[in-house]
């Protein structure tokens, strides 16, 4: 079983595709914290990735690919996250996948609604100094504004701002929006509204998955 899992930034993708994983078997691959785990290893595609990264470019299609490449063949299926982004990968996943057994299974993509995305992050906080979260809704600081762990300075992220989100979701439609055609010009693209808490959200994807898997009546 094959997965590839979209959503926008903030639409709680990475986190749902670990619980995925975890109730599945799955191996979750996520290109980001594979990226990571290059970087701090010092490989080869690790430096040269670095590079990239620090100058604040994407890296080229070809590395993304060579390096997922390593990791598809996984007895309980691949879960993927933040791959494909771009038409040209989601071609290279299709012709590496031919090689092993089946193409890609199911495209799940999580949808959100603008307004409730921007209200979520905006109420997203973070730590300064030590990086602890809040939630300024739910788990604020006890003094506003001032962390609880290390007394550093605790501020809603600069991309996490209503302006910042409405670009950033912009700019994920515009990249995604080929993928997303692409994807159901090959079959179908099943669509999760990802409004709603995360045990909701993570209860719909797990159905999702259900009914696709073999031995499964889909319908
Ligand atoms: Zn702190």
């Amino acid at each position: 079983m094959r997965i590839v899992l979209m959503g926008p930034p903030g639409a709680g993708k990475g986190t749902q595709a670990r619980r995925l994983s975890e109730s599945t078997g799955m191996k979750h691959l996520s290109t980001g914290d594979m990226l990571r785990a290059e970087v701090a290893s010092g490989s080869e595609l690790g430096l040269l990735a670095k590079g990239f990264m620090d100058r604040g470019d994407l890296v080229p299609d070809f590395h993304i690919i060579a390096m997922i490449q390593q990791h598809i063949d996984h007895p309980a299926g691949i879960l993927l996250d933040g791959f494909p982004r771009t038409v040209v990968q989601a071609k290279a996943l299709d012709e590496a996948l031919e090689q092993t057994t089946t193409p890609v299974d199911q495209v799940i993509h999580m949808s959100v609604d603008i307004d409730e995305l921007v209200k979520r992050l905006s109420n997203r906080a973070l730590c300064g100094d030590c990086q602890t979260p809040y939630s300024l809704e739910s788990d604020p600081p006890s003094q506003p504004g001032i962390c609880d762990n290390c007394g550093g300075s605790v501020a809603v992220r600069v991309d996490d701002r209503p302006e910042a989100v409405t670009h950033r979701m912009k700019v994920y439609q515009d990249l995604t929006a080929p993928v997303l055609d692409y994807y159901k010009s090959h079959g179908d693209v099943v669509e999760i509204v990802a409004t709603g808490s995360p045990d909701e959200v993570f209860e719909k994807l797990s159905q999702t998955i259900k009914s696709g898997m073999p031995g499964v009546n889909a319908n």
